[in-house]
């Protein structure tokens, strides 16, 4: 195996921590301090910079504004990214955009792609994804109440959905919803309908509080109602009934993506934690990291990450050789190795920092809170580590109904 990186992923590397250090870092207090609505003339002006990089929406190919880097490259890149909490946001890369964009490029219209793709590309609007309901098992995703029904040349959506991420500002939502109940394989129900957001009966009720958040800031959790929502039938996003399948193949990125996201954030952490160690001193010429509690921190972290990150190469790699569907079991080994590990790094960067690390003057505390998340969404660790667990024991004849 060549461990090497390409000069293009060094290039890309070198790029965005150049930004990061000059643009992003030493805007940090004022995020931390200001909401995201008073800050966005700010921001707008910092993404106008990022995009002069060349690395805007760098996940996409070229001919659709993108600067065409494959899997592997946008992975680290994301690393890059994560180690500031809006980096994904300034260079137009952060979930759940990131994932619609790869969705209408592979799967939409021409029309959708005039009116949605390119829109979100260019920046100029956002979109969210609502599937999860607070009256259904989100670990079920073949069990929700949204139904879609033909109406004429319509649909009409009707349903309740939470934790749709950014729905609070959203131009549209891609809706998850059933149009087939009747179809044997459960899987081949639902359907994604690409909806506006200021399509009468779509309401955007309210955002979650998550974790003491007030829920209106940067990264909101909006509960969504559809009430006779009606958009025209050519709002189909896919096949009919495709849309578990196309859910499938937009998670399976989508976890790398996040996964180097959450590693970035292990670097940060791991770094503020080295620096602490080396200059506080318990007493005078006595600095914190000539404790062996503390050097086990870092040695112990040192090499989680190590781990963690030669695991979603290895599974970003494999997508790309050989496609999702042959990486299911190495996209489940990350997402919930990975998610353990960042909260490892983060508690240990925490403690070493003492109450600084418990203050908004770093980002750990932010990410303490806001990334607890990363165990639960896109699939629970349990979910993951089940699945892992019956592939393995199928290879050895375990078989259940
Ligand atoms: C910050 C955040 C952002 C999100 N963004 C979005 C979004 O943009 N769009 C969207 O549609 N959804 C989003 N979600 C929802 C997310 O996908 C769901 O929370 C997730 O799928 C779990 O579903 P649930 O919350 O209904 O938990 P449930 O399915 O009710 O599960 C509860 C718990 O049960 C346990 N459990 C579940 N299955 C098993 C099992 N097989 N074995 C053992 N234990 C099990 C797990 O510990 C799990 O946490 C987001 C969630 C969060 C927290």
């Amino acid at each position: 195996m060549d461990f090497s990186e390409s000069p293009k992923v060094r290039t890309v590397r070198g790029i965005v921590r150049e930004f990061m250090e000059k643009e992003v870092y030493p805007f940090e207090p004022a995020l931390r301090h200001q909401g995201f609505k008073e800050l966005l003339p700010t921001l707008k002006e910092k993404r106008e910079k990022a995009r002069q990089t060349g690395l805007w929406a760098a996940h996409l190919p070229e001919e659709y504004g993108g600067a065409g880097l494959s899997l592997l490259e946008f992975a680290c890149m994301s690393e890059e990214l994560g180690k500031s909490p809006i980096g994904h946001y300034l260079f137009n890369v952060q979930a759940p955009d990131v994932g619609n964009m790869e969705v209408l490029m592979e799967h939409g219209t021409p029309g959708q792609k005039e009116r949605f793709l390119l829109p979100l590309v260019r920046g100029e609007i956002r979109s969210c994804f609502t599937m999860t309901e607070p009256e259904f098992a989100g670990s079920n995703p073949v069990w929700m109440g949204t139904t879609a029904i033909k109406d004429g040349g319509d649909w009409v959506l009707r349903g309740h959905k939470w934790f749709a991420s950014s729905a609070d500002g959203a131009a549209f939502a891609i809706c998850m919803a059933v149009t087939n109940p009747d179809a044997v394989d459960a899987y081949r129900r639902a359907s994604m309908i690409i909806v506006p957001t200021d399509t009468p009966g779509f309401t955007l009720v309210g955002n979650a509080s998550v974790m003491g958040g007030r829920g209106g800031d940067w990264a909101s959790h909006g509960e969504v109602s559809y009430q006779d929502a009606r958009v025209p039938l050519a709002n189909l996003l896919g096949q009919e009934g495709a849309g578990f399948v196309i859910a499938q193949e937009r998670l399976g990125p989508g976890r790398i993506h996040h996964c180097m996201r959450w590693i970035g954030v292990c670097e940060r952490a791991f770094d503020l934690l080295c620096r602490h160690a080396a200059t506080r001193e318990l007493a005078p010429g006595k600095p914190l990291g000539l404790k062996q509690m503390v050097q086990q921190w870092i040695a112990e972290s040192r090499a989680e990450i190590h781990a963690a990150r030669l695991m979603v190469l290895h599974a970003a790699w494999r997508i790309e050789t050989e496609g999702a569907p042959a990486a299911r079991e190495e996209i489940s080994l990350i997402k919930f190795t990975v998610a353990r590990t960042m909260q490892r790094v983060l508690d240990r960067a925490i403690q070493a920092l003492g109450a600084l690390g418990m203050t908004d003057d770093t980002p750990l505390a932010y990410w303490y809170a806001h990334e607890r998340a990363a165990r639960i969404y896109d699939g629970a660790d349990e979910v993951h580590i089940e699945a892992v667990a019956r592939r393995i024991l199928g290879a050895y004849g375990m078989h259940s109904r």
